[in-house]
């Protein structure tokens, strides 16, 4: 009687525990993706083979063609319901964007410049860590959506977009320099995509092997929590910062559509920044290991803005 009653109550117990065990798998959440470092700088490093990439130049049109020919060429892209295309070019800018849907039907947009710097007394720069490393980044989390995608949902839709145009032919004004992330920002309008736009990540510089991410000053303080929070939550705590200058970049036409923007950059490149425009921008400065940290905790935020509905923002 006793030992019948212990094995009722093992098996009662047995039973809780089983139901607990299905409950909690129903509850967990499927972790996000996490980028291959060594496939992003390869990605990198062929985006930079391609030598200057200025804009409304020849070098512009071809990265874009190629980055488009990467995504399409990842396996499995077709059956994920994505897309991937050069939209209409307003001012001689040739972005790229990457499409995947999702569980819901909003949508974060990931951006990287892919335009180099005309630099005069460089002809041949090619920017590896100033555009390539953030082409390799969003390439690498492209290709991490898709095999996500083989076997389970993204938590919302995904945009990877590279913008054309970042980079001042001469010096900042409204029409030189982030022409391309303008007329993005202007097609999300024309398209009346702009009402499901939830958020917006930039990546800019974000591979110097001696990485520090500062998040410009300008981003959207409730979404920098958030990048923090996941940066801390991956282990990558001591590689960000909220940074206190307030950056012109890509994500500044998002922040002036009333955009969530942020921005992922590292403008600390080598001894007192100084290879940032300079011949020194080469591919030895960069690692897998940064691009990957960055690309990681971008996807993360993703994830995590998605999942608890956007309440963050
Ligand atoms: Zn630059």
């Amino acid at each position: 009687m006793k030992k019948a009653r212990l094995r009722l109550a093992s098996l009662l117990i047995a039973a809780a525990l089983a139901a607990a065990a299905v409950s909690a798998c129903n509850e967990k959440k499927i972790a996000p993706p996490t980028v291959d470092g060594e496939l992003a700088l390869k990605y990198a490093q062929e985006n930079y083979d391609l030598g200057p990439k200025i804009f409304r130049t020849e070098g512009a049109k071809k990265s874009a063609e190629w980055i488009a020919e990467q995504a399409k060429n990842i396996p499995g892209f077709e059956k994920t319901g994505g897309n991937v295309r050069i939209p209409p070019s307003a001012h001689g800018e040739y972005n790229v964007e990457i499409t995947f849907p999702g569980k819901k039907p909003d949508f974060v947009i990931i951006g990287a410049h892919h335009d180099t710097k005309r630099l005069f007394s460089v002809p041949d720069f090619a920017g590896a860590n100033d555009g390539a490393s953030g082409v390799g980044a969003l390439l690498a989390m492209a290709r991490v959506c898709i095999e996500h995608m083989q076997t389970s949902s993204l938590p919302c839709g995904i945009r990877f977009v590279f913008f054309d145009g970042e980079e001042a032919l001469y010096q900042y004004t409204e029409t030189d320099g982030l022409v391309g992330s303008r007329a993005y920002v202007a097609g999300l309008r024309q398209s009346g995509d702009m009402a499901r736009c939830r958020a917006m990540i930039l990546l800019d510089m974000i591979g110097d092997k001696d990485l520090n991410i500062e998040l410009a000053g300008n981003s959207t303080p409730a979404l920098a929590d958030v990048v923090m929070a996941e940066a801390a939550a991956a282990g990558y705590a001591g590689k960000f910062s909220r940074g206190k200058v307030n950056m012109l970049d890509d994500h500044y036409p998002f922040l002036q559509a009333n955009l969530p923007a942020v921005d992922l950059i590292d403008f600390d490149y080598g001894p007192k920044n100084s290879y940032w425009h300079t011949g020194a921008d080469t591919m030895d400065k960069i690692s897998a290991e940064s691009i990957r940290t960055a690309a990681d905790v971008a996807l993360r935020t993703v994830w995590r803005l998605a999942e608890t509905g956007f309440a963050d923002l």
